[in-house]
């Protein structure tokens, strides 16, 4: 059995009273468009707002929503400053050192982070096998920023022990590695050719193909049993998760991360199991299958 990560027992002990997402610009964000059709399919009538919070008002922000029983997500760049502002995190959060969900709990805010369920879903999804098959299992994480820590704790979760990260500035890696008690080799980006010759699954935690259409690795260097996943997600594929699977790679962006975190959050406002049909239904996708491959 694939151990599960112990965040998703977390539960509010109140529902908010709305729902938002902070976050400098928040524009894009497609949370309201997925958490907005989940609380239609659940018959739950509340709102899910985008609030634009700049740095400097995050706290304030906060505590605004602390004093309405509100709770919400927040996303780019506010996760690792709400980890230092909301005293009360439940554990994946304080392990994390990132707030990407909150409630509000007798006046004050709790925060939780899901982007570790969000990415262990997916792991589960990608890798045939469980904890013992995957122990000695080669990744390769790329990046070494708040994604890249919360994909490593979901990683060392499920059981993964032969780690690589692989960093533009190594040693932003190995203070994460420390950071989160989790050895890993680290390598600078220039080695990534040989640290993926091995590799059973290669992961991309940097922005690598969110505006251009660069690749983290190329797609022809991975062995044959290689998977790929890649947190970036955009209209369509990205680039090289399209070229991963035309080369027989089993492959996925971000999309699955963005719903399963999303999922997390919603079972922990609510304590009903989400909408995930709805979730991916507005956003005008269906969760890759591997069933027929
Ligand atoms: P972050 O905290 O800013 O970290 C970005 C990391 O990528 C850093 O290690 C940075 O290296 C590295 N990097 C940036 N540009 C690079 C380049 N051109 N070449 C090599 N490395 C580069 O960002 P984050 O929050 O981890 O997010 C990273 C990406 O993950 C986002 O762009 C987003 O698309 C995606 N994401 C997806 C989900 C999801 O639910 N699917 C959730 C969160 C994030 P330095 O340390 O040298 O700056």
């Amino acid at each position: 059995m694939t151990e599960r990560p112990q965040e998703r027992a977390v539960r509010a002990a109140q529902r908010p009273s709305r729902l938002v997402i902070l976050g400098h610009p928040v524009a894009h964000s497609l949370s309201p468009v997925f958490q907005r059709a989940a609380l239609r399919a659940a018959g739950i009538s509340l709102t899910y707002d985008r609030e634009d919070v700049a740095p400097g008002q995050l706290a304030d922000a906060l505590a605004r929503l602390a004093a309405e029983g509100a709770g919400g997500n927040i996303t780019i760049p506010h996760k690792e400053a709400a980890a230092v502002l909301i005293t009360r995190c439940t554990p994946a959060a304080r392990r994390v050192g990132a707030v990407n969900t909150f409630w509000t709990e007798q006046g004050a805010l709790v925060g939780h982070n899901t982007d570790v369920a969000g990415a262990a879903s997916t792991i589960r999804a990608l890798v045939r096998g469980n904890v013992a098959d995957v122990r000695h299992m080669p990744v390769v994480l790329c990046g070494a920023g708040g994604s890249a820590a919360a994909t490593l704790v979901a990683l060392h979760e499920l059981g993964y022990r032969d780690i690589t990260i692989v960093a533009r500035t190594p040693a932003r890696a190995q203070a994460m590695s420390a950071r989160l008690a989790i050895p890993a080799r680290i390598l600078s980006s220039d080695a990534i050719e040989s640290a993926v010759s091995a590799a059973r699954l290669v992961i991309n935690a940097t922005p690598v193909g969110l505006r251009d259409d660069a690749f983290p690795v190329e797609a022809a260097l991975l062995p044959l049993e290689c998977a790929a996943f890649d947190l970036v997600y955009r209209p369509g594929l990205t680039p090289w998760i399209a070229v991963c699977r035309d080369a027989g790679r089993r492959a996925e962006d971000g999309l699955r991360m963005l719903v399963e975190q999303g999922a997390a959050a919603f079972e922990a406002w609510f304590d009903v199991p989400a909408p995930r049909e709805a979730m991916w239904r507005a956003l005008n996708a269906v969760p890759p299958s591997y069933d027929s491959r």
